[in-house]
């Protein structure tokens, strides 16, 4: 940014911060005194209110011919901006005599950001910012002390960090926050606003755009990137021409923007829904932690479960045998059995989500190897062929992988057509990961039943083929925990592809 440039934007700046406070105040002093207020007195306020709109638009489009600072002063000349500047001066005067003591001090307030505004448009640059703050010396007399009114719409609730280097907008803004409802706490630059909001709690931040140092994009990155501060919504308080900026800054991480003069309907809006997102934010995430320790106690439990339910079945398999042979006994039994794999199954699937897997470099024709021994009386009764070509090294756990493979090579031989079951497993190199096939000549799988299959119990079978509807969720935890995946290809009545991508060494 050129100096011409540079200069041009602080005065802007600094111009709509004398008209931020004109308008603020005099909004205030319209609200909180209401009722108790003349009617002559209500005009001149609202006659403030219009005459600094009525500037704000001309100075907007004034401003945007101006090619040097020197060419401020020439704005006077202009009907445009000083009939509006003379008008808020002779409402002030009117207002010295009718307005209650009580509101004194917000009047002196209203009349130094409009003597700020004045000298600002009269001073050569650079030097033409006057100091303002509340603790200039009294211009009016008599000061009254100032009286807070209770706010109007007491449905807002929170806790706001102001961040801006202006004393003057500071207070506005506390005032404005107070008038809704609502503490702050206000902070002069950068450094302490974060240094407040680490010793705080805060429901939203306000942050000017332009502070000194650390500027308001800079204090927004600091803010976003700390993990503890993730919910807490930030307003940015712009000026019109800083809209560039505000937008950049929305997508650093910013609820809103807020463009000052800063009017207080759209104040409170902006606030009640920022604060009300933060509030549903937290609830999400409380509801987020509840599910993540209902969900540890539901996996505790089955696991528990599971184990301890299997010796009692065991002493219950060997008293049933004890009995003799019937086709009772034989039913009872078979029974058992079942219930035994499902408790089996089940504490296999609970373990996966308890334990966290140990990654090592594994072969996977050392797994098929173990499958086969495990299958062997299966793969011997049903004439089964295994194929199985040079299998990489995979980074996996092994156990498993053993799960894995030996589901699908079980459901495989299970759920087979009339010809004896054929499996064919190969791997294809896919980058970092190894693309591996277990591809049968079964009855194949329906397409609309290709994801679901996955799910816990979900069985395309009924009783003919008995089974737990554990499996295929066993196969995909084991794939998912060694940072891999496992979908399924099929041609109903031919049969069915499971793909398991999993990662290299
Ligand atoms: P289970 O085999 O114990 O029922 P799984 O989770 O292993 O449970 O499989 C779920 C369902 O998917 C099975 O009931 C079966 O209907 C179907 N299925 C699984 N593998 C195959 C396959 N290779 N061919 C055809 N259907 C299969």
């Amino acid at each position: 940014m050129s100096t011409t440039s540079h200069a041009l934007s602080a005065f802007r700046h600094s111009v709509r911060s004398d008209l931020n406070q004109i308008l603020g105040y005099a909004e205030l002093l319209s609200q909180e005194l209401g009722a108790g207020l003349s009617a002559t007195c209500h005009t001149a306020l609202a006659d403030i209110q219009s005459a600094a709109r009525q500037f704000l638009q001309a100075f907007g489009l004034r401003l945007g011919t101006l090619q040097t600072p020197d060419h401020i002063p020439q704005l006077l000349h202009d009907s445009a901006i000083a009939d509006p500047i003379s008008i808020i001066g002779l409402r002030i005067s009117e207002l010295l005599d009718t307005l209650p003591a009580t509101a004194i001090t917000d009047l002196q307030r209203i009349q130094q950001a409009h003597l700020n505004l004045r000298e600002q448009l009269n001073r050569p640059l650079p030097d033409r910012r006057p100091s303002i703050g509340l603790s200039s010396p009294q211009l009016l007399s008599p000061s009254g002390a100032y009286s807070a009114f209770a706010p109007k719409e007491a449905a807002l609730r929170g806790r706001i960090l102001i961040i801006d280097d202006s004393q003057a907008n500071r207070e506005l803004l506390q005032r404005q926050l107070k008038e809704i409802g609502l503490e702050s706490v206000a902070a002069a630059d950068g450094g302490s606003g974060l240094r407040e909001l680490s010793s705080g709690s805060f429901d939203c931040v306000l942050l000017d755009m332009v502070i000194p140092e650390m500027d308001g994009p800079a204090v927004l990155r600091a803010i976003r990137a700390n993990p503890d501060w993730i919910g807490i919504p930030v307003l940015m308080l712009s000026a019109l021409e800083e809209l560039k900026e505000a937008a950049l800054c929305i997508e650093i991480g910013a609820e809103d923007y807020l463009l000052r003069p800063i009017e207080l309907p759209m104040l409170r809006a902006k606030l009640y829904s920022s604060i009300s997102r933060k509030l549903l934010y937290e609830d999400c995430q409380q509801l987020g932690r509840d599910l993540a320790a209902a969900n540890e106690d539901l996996k505790r439990f089955l696991m528990v479960a599971s184990h301890d339910l299997q010796a009692p079945l065991h002493t219950l398999e060997t008293e049933i045998r004890r009995i003799g042979e019937s086709s009772e006994v034989a039913l009872s039994l078979q029974l058992c059995g079942r219930m035994s794999a499902l408790l089996q199954d089940l504490l296999v699937y609970a373990r996966m989500g308890q334990v966290s897997p140990f990654l090592e470099n594994i072969s996977l024709d050392w797994v098929i190897t173990e499958v086969r021994a495990s299958l062997a009386s299966s793969i011997e009764e049903s004439d089964t062929e295994i194929l199985a070509r040079e299998l990489p090294v995979v980074r996996a756990d092994f156990k498993q992988m053993l799960h894995l493979f030996q589901n699908l090579m079980a459901n495989a031989i299970r759920y087979r057509s009339d010809s004896p079951p054929r499996i064919q497993i190969a791997a294809q190199d896919r980058n970092t990961n190894w693309l591996v096939s277990v591809t049968d000549n079964g009855c194949g799988i329906p397409t609309d039943q290709r994801d679901k299959i996955f799910k816990p119990f979900h069985r395309l079978h009924g009783d003919e083929i008995p089974g737990t509807g554990l499996g295929l969720a066993i196969a995909q935890r084991a794939a998912e925990q060694s940072g891999g995946r496992i979908w399924v290809d099929s041609i109903p009545g031919a049969g069915s592809t499971f793909w398991i991508l999993l990662p290299k060494p």
